[in-house]
């Protein structure tokens, strides 16, 4: 029981930390400052990167634009496969 308590403890203080580094944008703290540098300049307000070639979609992740190709045009092509 006592080694619960102190875990408790630990963790807890661990999960309030300072995070001084604040997004001006949106509020977004961080606790480092590489960390808000890297937010401002690739998450917030920043214009989506990546297209999609099938549409008008666009997203600030490569990953997002190719799981949304897979999941609104590949369909057509799996249903033709089919
Ligand atoms: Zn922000
Ligand atoms: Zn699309």
């Amino acid at each position: 029981m006592r080694n619960v308590n102190r875990k408790c403890k630990d963790y807890q203080s661990a999960y309030s930390p300072l995070r001084p580094f604040r997004c001006a944008t949106c509020n977004r703290t961080y606790k480092r400052q590489q960390h808000l540098v890297r937010h401002m300049k690739y998450e917030c307000g920043v214009e989506p990167m990546f297209k999609c070639p099938h549409c008008d979609y666009r997203a600030s992740h490569n990953a997002s634009v190719k799981s949304h190709v897979l999941s609104r045009h590949m369909k057509i092509r799996h249903d033709l496969w089919n």
